[in-house]
Order: C-alpha cells, then sequence, then structure tokens
C-alpha cells in the first residue's frame, strides 16, 4: 500500500490517499478535489473514510462524492455531527453539507473494511476528542498502520473540550491504542506522521 498525504484547509488537516494495485481510499475529504485526481489519475477511487465530523475533515466531500461515485463510511454519530450546528465544531463556520444523495455506510467498532489488495481496514471507535471519532488500524505484510484522526498527534492527543468530547472516554481510547504493537506507524489527522513507541510515555502519563 502507498500512502500519499495532501492537506486541506487552513487547519492543514492530513488527507491520506492510499492507494494499492490500482485501487484508492481516501480517508478524509478536505484536500483539493485537483490537487488529488492529479495524484490519483486513472485508478479506480473506491472509498472515503471519515475519521469523525469535523468540518476540517470532510468539508469537500460532496465534491468527492460526486466526483469518484464511490461510498463514504463514517460513524452514525458523525452524520448527525455534519447535520447538526449544535453539536458541530465551531457551529458559524460549519459548512452546509448535504450526504443524502450519497452512499452512506455506517461504521462501528471492530468492523472490517476490506477493499481488496491492501486495503483491508479495522474501525476502532476511539471516542473523547468527539463522540463520533474513531481510528482505521491497517495491517500491511509487518506493518501495522493507525490512521488516527484528531484522537491522537504527533507529540499530543486531540481536544476533549469541544461539543461532545470527553477527557474521560479519551483515556479508555488511549489504552486501547497502547495495546497495538509499539512498532504501529501512526498517521495523525494533523501534522507529522509518528509511532506508537515514540509517544508510548506521553500516553501513558495520560
Ligand atoms: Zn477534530
Amino acid at each position: 500500500m502507498e500512502v500519499n498525504v495532501l492537506t486541506g484547509t487552513l487547519l492543514e488537516t492530513n488527507n491520506y490517499i492510499l492507494e494499492s494495485n490500482g485501487k484508492v481510499v481516501l480517508i478524509e475529504a478536505s484536500a483539493n478535489l485537483n490537487s488529488v485526481k492529479e495524484l490519483v489519475k486513472d485508478k479506480e477511487f473506491v472509498a472515503i473514510l471519515l475519521t469523525h465530523g469535523h468540518w476540517d475533515h470532510y468539508i469537500n466531500i460532496e465534491k468527492f462524492a460526486e466526483e469518484f461515485k464511490c461510498p463514504i463510511y463514517l460513524t452514525e454519530q458523525a452524520n448527525e455531527k455534519i447535520n447538526t450546528k449544535e453539536k458541530a465544531f465551531y457551529a458559524d463556520r460549519n459548512p452546509k453539507v448535504d450526504l443524502t444523495p450519497y452512499k452512506l455506510i455506517y461504521i462501528k467498532d471492530q468492523d472490517v473494511l476490506d477493499f481488496g489488495n491492501d486495503l483491508k481496514f479495522k474501525v476502532l471507535a476511539t471516542p473523547g476528542h468527539t463522540n463520533c471519532s474513531v481510528c482505521y488500524l491497517a495491517c500491511v505484510k509487518d506493518e501495522t498502520l493507525l490512521f488516527s484522526g484528531d484522537t491522537i498527534f504527533n507529540n499530543g492527543i486531540g481536544r476533549c473540550d469541544l461539543p461532545t468530547g470527553s477527557p474521560k472516554e479519551m483515556k479508555e481510547s488511549i489504552k486501547k491504542i497502547l495495546n497495538l504493537p509499539e512498532k504501529t506507524v501512526i498517521f495523525p489527522g494533523h501534522g507529522e506522521l509518528t509511532m506508537l513507541q515514540i509517544e508510548i510515555n506521553n500516553l501513558q502519563q495520560l
């Protein structure tokens, strides 16, 4: 699996473009559509995965769904957040996004999403930053990759003070992540990638 990253919005949210034998999965949907198209070219775009319902992660989702005609995977709570201003991240900046014309697939903890080739992911529900936060775990050959959204960053964790955030749930989610192999490579929603073994000391102290 080849991992490419493009950032989107002023918050520089990482969008991961994952390719394996001509198939592509996009994690998050806030990058520039044309930049993604240029990277993907004629490859088959099979899915968009969202880690949670904050606008800096999905602001261009309608454009992607329209262009690539692929299903969108998200939690039911993430869709609710996208549709409900009060629960959103900075409600006044929340864009109006209507996902009803698109194929939505609701995911939950421990679901396995298998798109063929190496594009196989396990969903880990990791509430804390929001009630709808998930991480996507991929095992490719002997490597473990974690797409961690805003749950874990390089040298930090996501805020828990936004609507539906919970420091208590975040602690439990971090515990879950600490059970993964130490060599897990972490691809966060913002900032540089890292490894669990680098973050472990900080995370154990939370
Ligand atoms: Zn967020």
